[in-house]
């Protein structure tokens, strides 16, 4: 056993498809035990990075540390210390989640009967699908069929659980649920969150990046990255036809409707005027202003001042 905690760092990872679709650009992280969440929109490069942290795709250049093993070109040992619940993943309707889990043990390399009844046991309960064990997958809520992902991709006790967008089709309670789940994995494991759903990572991410067009824009934990921006994000209520010329003259971060009127965060370092009042900024204004690339060399100092 390691006795320094583990931890997966990423150096200058880029790739680019075959159809010239630059996926990620010199992509650097270091990533720590428990909850990792990767921000970004549809599209910014997230599975592409999931998928190559889960050995199922090589970059074109960049190294990959899981503690001592290279990702890149130790895949089997990789492999072995890997969960991957991976953003559609299909499952045999007509069986059983008890029977498929049964089977999914088998293929991990667990034989012993008796410890594989113990394990799948215990990870229907963890995922509080026990009672339904006997139930058929086909006829499972896409809530339940995410939970028994994450009860195959814990198979094995994996010390790297990567899930790729795993809330995106879930009802609110549902989600969380789901959440609550994740949340009580991930204090000796690594755990990394692929999302492009702002309140995942804000409830559950202890460090977070942000990633758009295959760059990181921000790596923080999420109440630095707030206490960043504060004093830089002004509020005001307008009306809609009024917020194109607004953006002409601010930085607009968000505009959301509200009541019939628009209310809008705008990004500025002072006091964009008398109708302006402060706004406690929350992890959607740090999301906004970084691909807004208000983020810039100035910010990012701040963060890491105020993180130390
Ligand atoms: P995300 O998970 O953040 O939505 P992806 O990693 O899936 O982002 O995609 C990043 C970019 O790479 C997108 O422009 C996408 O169209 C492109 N892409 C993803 N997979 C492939 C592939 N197999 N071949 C070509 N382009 C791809």
């Amino acid at each position: 056993m390691e006795k320094h905690p583990l931890s997966l760092t990423i150096r200058n990872v880029s790739k680019r498809y075959a159809n010239g679709v630059q996926a990620l650009h010199n992509v650097s992280l270091s990533i720590p035990p428990g909850m990792y969440g990767l921000l970004g929109p549809n599209g910014a490069g997230k599975s592409t990075l999931m998928r190559t942290l889960a050995t199922l795709q090589e970059p074109d250049e960049g190294h990959i540390l899981l503690g001592d093993i290279d990702v890149v070109h130790q895949k089997e040992a990789v492999r072995q210390t890997l969960g991957y619940l991976p953003q559609e993943f299909g499952v045999y309707p007509k069986a059983s989640a008890e029977e498929l889990l049964d089977y999914f043990a088998v293929l991990k390399g667990i034989t012993n009967r008796a410890l594989r009844r113990a394990t799948t046991e215990a990870l229907l309960r963890q995922t509080n699908l026990w009672d339904k064990r006997k139930q058929k997958l086909g006829g499972y809520s896409g809530g339940m069929r995410q939970r028994f992902g994450v009860a195959v991709a814990l198979l094995g006790n994996p010390r790297l659980l990567i899930v790729d967008e795993p809330t995106a089709g879930l009802d609110p309670t549902e989600r969380v649920r789901f959440l609550n789940l994740l949340s009580e994995l991930g204090e000796n494991s690594i755990v990394i969150l692929s999302t492009h759903i702002v309140a995942d990572v804000a409830e559950l991410c202890t460090n977070m990046a942000i990633i758009n067009q295959g760059q990181i824009l921000l790596e923080s934990e999420p109440l630095e990255a707030v206490a960043a921006l504060r004093g830089r994000i002004w509020r005001r209520l307008i009306d809609k036809p009024s917020l194109h010329a607004l953006e002409q003259e601010q930085q607009v971060v968000s505009a959301k409707l509200l009541g019939g009127r628009t209310l809008v965060h705008v990004y500025s370092p002072e006091r964009p005027g008398n109708s302006f009042e402060p706004a406690e900024p929350d992890l959607e204004d740090v999301y906004f202003s970084a691909m807004a690339g208000c983020f810039g060399p100035a910010i990012k100092q701040q963060t890491e001042m105020v993180g130390q």
